[in-house]
């Protein structure tokens, strides 16, 4: 067809087919469904039409107006796809896109749905006379249309019209030129809270649903971060209070979305583990009074996608599996947790004893999974060389103090403290085999260093010319005997006797 008008924004596609009719000036509803779909049978679908595919192609490539363009920005999708299951969103676009024979209907919730759907169309009039003004003719807004939504967040109550879906307009595409005003609905508060986050869906589609799973930790999150909780518990009776104050009992009943009373009302369930898509009302009403009022839709909708899933299920594994541990088990696996099972081991021995008759399974279970890897060697280092320069360090030191026996004892640490890098040698000793054979080589034993001090006070002595007596040789060399090892005691009874002999 020739010259298919251009949809307004949110225009409803079925508004669009509706002006063409008023454009061509086609009064038979049969005769515009045979030319714009070569089918008289397509039934005036307001929501979710099918056959988008085939409006798509009355118009020229330059427009960019794909079907799934059509169906973004042009139906009601943008209220259910959020909601479903990533793998339903695409048949439902696909069945949307072709024909659906009330397949689109029933796979996305809208058949089975508590919430109901309207039975008339409805209007602002407001609206329709900005509309005439901007682009020159009125046109059906699809958010008027949303099942619950009864008032425009601009301009307040939206007015009922006589055109009747699924009656005797079946068939038929009028124009919002065509309908007449029969009643309205009285404005309140809670509907224009709620037609607020509605029109925030339309203005921000998402394009991506969060999983299941996703839905529950978010809802899980949101109950505790507000305080909905007892103790480790979800408290679901204060959150159907909270939601019955912040919505109003008599609208939440006027619109089907008061939950029961009973463990299986949709509020608990949503609030659960969840099994099951929940409609685009629920959902809104839920995390809006969950949320204090804080939150929109769209919010929350991202904040579900950003959820990790496979670290949020080992979170609720490991929490779940600290409820049902033994307070042995439980001190054991933070012990693990923290020094590996080995330090846990030693630590506490009798504890693990205990958890070795009682739990044998379990303990060789928890010990393998957090069983700490090993100490990886270092292989950056170029040890080797490291080892040379050390070795010939020690070595001159060694060296240089040989004849000199006023030095310390030449134990291993002093030895090595000798050296620039004396913190990383020690520590590194397995590696550097020159250093060790040095260090073996030239530490000197207690006894050896006992004798050289005895050595160093009696050449002293001997330099003064002066009579050895052994307690003023032991005081000078600030030894006891009572410390003395046999090979000392030796030493000293021969340096002692041969003084006296030289001196006498
Ligand atoms: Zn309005």
């Amino acid at each position: 067809m020739l010259g298919f008008p251009t949809p307004y924004p949110n225009e409803l596609l079925y508004s669009v087919i509706a002006r063409t009719g008023v454009h061509e000036g086609e009064t038979s509803p049969k005769q515009l469904l045979n030319s714009v779909f070569a089918n008289k049978k397509v039934i005036a679908t307001v929501d979710l039409p099918s056959h988008v595919g085939r409006i798509a192609d009355q118009y020229p490539k330059s427009l960019s107006l794909s079907a799934l363009d059509l169906i973004e920005k042009h139906t009601l999708w943008p209220i259910y796809a959020p909601f479903l299951p990533n793998d339903r969103r695409k048949s439902v676009e696909e069945w949307m896109c072709d024909r659906s024979q009330g397949a689109a209907h029933l796979a996305s919730g809208i058949v089975a749905s508590r919430v109901l759907a309207k039975r008339v169309m409805l209007m602002c009039h407001c609206c329709l006379q900005q509309h005439e003004q901007e682009y020159g003719e009125a046109f059906w807004d699809r958010r008027w249309q949303v099942p619950v939504v009864d008032c425009c967040p601009i301009h307040g109550a939206l007015s009922e019209t006589d055109i009747r879906k699924n009656g005797e307009h079946r068939h038929a595409y009028v124009s919002v030129l065509q309908s007449k005003i029969v009643g309205s609905h009285p404005e309140t508060e809670s509907s224009k809270r709620f037609s607020e986050l509605v029109y925030q869906l339309f203005d921000s589609f998402v394009k991506s649903s969060p999983s299941y799973q996703q839905w529950t930790s978010f809802y899980r999150n949101l109950a505790f971060a507000n305080n909905f909780r007892n103790g480790k518990r979800i408290d679901h009776q204060l959150i159907r209070s909270q939601f019955i104050s912040y919505w109003g009992k008599d609208w939440l009943k006027k619109k089907n979305l008061l939950p029961s009373t009973s463990d299986t009302s949709w509020l608990r369930s949503i609030c659960r583990k969840h099994r099951k898509a929940f409609s685009f009302a629920e959902h809104i009403t839920a995390i809006r009074s969950l949320s204090q009022g804080q939150m929109s839709t769209v919010q929350a909708l991202e904040r579900a996608l950003n959820i990790n899933e496979r670290c949020e299920k080992k979170k609720a594994k490991i929490i779940a599996e600290i409820n049902t541990l033994t307070v042995d088990q439980n001190k054991w696996l933070s012990l693990v947790l923290e020094y590996g099972p080995k330090s846990a081991r030693n630590a506490q021995p009798a504890l693990y004893a205990r958890l070795y008759r009682n739990n044998h399974d379990w303990l060789v279970n928890v010990d393998k999974k957090h069983k700490l890897p090993p100490v990886s060697v270092n292989r950056r280092v170029e040890w080797s060389a490291r080892d040379s320069v050390a070795a010939r360090a020690l070595l001159d030191f060694v060296r240089r103090v040989e004849n000199d026996l006023s030095v310390p004892r030449l134990t291993q640490t002093f030895l090595v403290h000798q050296l620039n890098n004396s913190a990383t040698i020690e520590k590194n000793l397995c590696r550097l085999p020159r250093c060790t054979a040095i260090l073996k080589r030239y530490t000197e034993s207690v006894d050896e260093y006992q004798i050289r001090r005895l050595t160093r006070a009696y050449i002293s002595f001997i330099e003064s010319n002066t009579m050895i007596k052994e307690w003023v040789l032991l005081r000078k060399s600030g030894l006891s005997e009572v410390r003395m090892s046999k090979v000392v005691k030796e030493f000293l009874g021969e340096i002692v006797r041969d003084g006296k002999q030289c001196k006498i």
